[in-house]
């Protein structure tokens, strides 16, 4: 994929939105990896946390939307805590997921959930979960 950068991209809507929400400074990141050698679910992404906030300050807006990782990841804040820059990724997760939300595309679909297990998840979960994945 080619990608065409200019002082337009870092200045993006994307970019500022992502900034607004999360209320970090999304171009403090110099890509360190400390974020995702330390991130206990990075085993299951496909983009890791710091490829994430490539992607965010390239406005990459869609390959974002595809990827599962902001939705595998746990809140935990590892990555926050290790940060060299002060960035607190968990945050800019969050925004993530917020702005992919506003695109109106269910992550969950609640009729394909099987009933036993519909009848076996504590509710509380599964309310934070269609809240958190559903649009
Ligand atoms: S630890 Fe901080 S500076 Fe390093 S890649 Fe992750 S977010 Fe960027
Ligand atoms: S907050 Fe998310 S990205 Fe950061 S270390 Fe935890 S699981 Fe990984």
């Amino acid at each position: 994929m080619r990608i065409e950068i200019s002082g337009q991209t870092f200045q993006s809507d994307f970019v500022k939105k992502v900034a607004e929400i999360s209320g970090e400074s999304v171009l403090s990141c110099n890509q360190c990896g400390k974020c995702s050698a330390g991130c206990p679910m990075a085993f299951a992404m496909d983009w890791l946390p710091n490829q994430i906030i490539r992607l965010v300050q390239l406005g990459i807006e869609e390959d974002i939307a595809k990827s599962k990782t902001p939705w595998i990841c746990a809140s935990c804040l590892t990555c926050s805590v290790r940060c060299p820059r002060g960035v607190d990724l968990g945050r800019l997760m969050e925004a993530v997921r917020l702005l992919t939300l506003r695109r109106n595309i269910d992550y969950v679909a609640a009729a394909k959930i099987p009933p036993d297990a519909l009848g076996e998840m504590p509710q509380i979960a599964l309310v934070g979960g269609f809240r958190k994945h559903t649009a």
